[in-house]
């Protein structure tokens, strides 16, 4: 028996009806059984959930933006579909339930489950309509609710996976159905033990595919972007990129972990431990190579810039003429756990203690509240972290200029800088 690909479309590549019609080409040839699609929501769906969230977090009116996005999913379906066709009122009644939970009360203090009933609505939609076309262009597939699979704990919009029961799950509800049909689901969304939607944090879809993967014991896992693989930089903000053909898992990881967005950090460990090859492929050009990821890739080191956008630089001063110790440093790393804040970069002095975190909503006052007792507490936003994996000396300067430069750090094979535009 053929082993199961995992296929995982972004919201870049669902961001219209064009983005809708590319996926049934790029599928029209591959498809088969033993073969699970996964979709992101289209386009910046999530991102106006999180707004429509926040103005209702406020007491403000959203009805604006709702219909905002009703009608941007509507006019993808006019596009796509016949005017008679079963998807019209079945987006009519995802708008219908998401109103439904937004009737209830929003507190910061259930901020998070509450969030995770509402985002999720941008998965629905989109495998939804996905699915749906496919089925229209004779390319028949399931529809699979993620959260029938995915399991997880209950810690809301940063759920952690429960790899037993997802495994269960997958073996028991999804197996038999690919070996008969593909099988279309959500990435990002899982569900906790009490049934209850959880999300695996933002841009959490390409982790579904490896958990899929894992749990299915996949052949390979595909993610389609709109780059042509992982390249040694960001496109969208640095020019002569470079495209690796293949990396090893180690190399990707520690890509990811300093910031690339190419894939979601946490891609890879399943992968790693299964030995599932990853390809990163464009959706604009499907017939290209890409880039392959596994255990034996042979690629010479190559100067890799990361860049990390919305840092905030904390810098915390012991205010007693006692020195940083052991104990203090405790103390930050366990509010910042507290706070489910990743540390991006660290940096002691004798008498403070600076470190750089992703801007998070509420997180930053919290923060600032629970350390102000023990030091004195000073940050600086909206900074970018820029780390260069394997630099080449000569080039460095360039990345520098026209920036002031906050915080420096520097091994053998990194450089990372956090800077501000002048
Ligand atoms: N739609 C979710 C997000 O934008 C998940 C994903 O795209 O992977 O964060
Ligand atoms: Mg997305």
């Amino acid at each position: 028996m053929r082993k199961t690909q995992i296929h995982k479309f972004g919201g870049a590549s669902v961001k219209d009806a064009l983005g809708v019609q590319n996926i049934a080409d790029i599928l029209r040839n591959r498809l088969r059984n033993n073969f699970a699609i996964v979709v992101s929501a289209m386009g910046k769906s999530t991102n106006q959930l999180e707004n429509i969230l926040s103005l209702k977090l406020d007491n403000k009116d959203y009805s604006k933006n709702s219909t905002i996005l009703k009608d941007f999913h509507l006019s993808v379906c006019k596009e796509l579909f016949p005017a008679d066709h079963v998807i019209f009122p079945k987006i009519e009644n995802y708008f219908i339930q998401l109103h439904h939970e937004l009737n209830k009360p929003l507190t910061k203090d259930n901020y998070d489950e509450y969030y995770d009933r509402i985002v999720g609505f941008g998965e629905l939609l989109s495998s939804r309509i996905v699915m749906e076309y496919l089925c229209m262009q004779n390319l028949l597939v399931l529809w699979q609710d993620a959260r029938e699979l995915i399991a997880t704990d209950s810690d809301f919009r940063f759920a952690k996976i429960d790899w037993a029961k997802s495994r269960q799950n997958c073996q028991s509800q999804l197996k038999p159905k690919l070996e008969q049909f593909p099988v279309l689901t959500q990435g990002f969304l899982g569900a906790d033990l009490n049934g209850r939607p959880t999300t695996l944090g933002r841009e959490g879809s390409d982790f579904t595919a490896a958990i899929l993967a894992s749990c299915l014991d996949a052949g390979s896992v595909t993610i389609w972007k709109d780059v042509p693989g992982v390249l040694n930089a960001d496109p969208k903000l640095f020019s002569d990129t470079i495209l690796f053909s293949e990396l090893d898992y180690q190399q990707a990881a520690q890509m990811t972990f300093y910031g690339a967005s190419v894939i979601h950090p946490k891609t890879i460990k399943p992968l790693a431990n299964s030995g599932i090859p990853l390809f990163v492929k464009s959706f604009l050009n499907p017939d290209e190579e890409g880039t392959k990821i596994h255990s034996q890739a042979k690629s010479a080191p190559l100067p890799t810039i990361i860049l990390k956008k919305e840092q905030i630089l904390v810098s915390l001063k012991v205010t007693d003429f006692t020195f940083i110790e052991e104990s203090h440093i405790h103390q930050v790393y366990a509010q910042l756990q507290t706070l489910k804040l990743r540390v991006n970069m660290l940096q002691t002095s004798a008498i403070s203690i600076s470190i750089v975190i992703d801007s998070q909503l509420f997180k930053l006052e919290q923060l600032l509240r629970s350390l102000s007792q023990e030091f004195d507490v000073r940050y600086n936003e909206g900074l970018e972290l820029l780390t260069v994996l394997h630099p080449d000396m000569d080039s460095l300067p360039e990345y520098l200029e026209d920036y002031e430069l906050l915080l420096e750090q520097q091994t053998r094979n990194t450089i990372q800088v956090v800077r501000r535009a002048k």
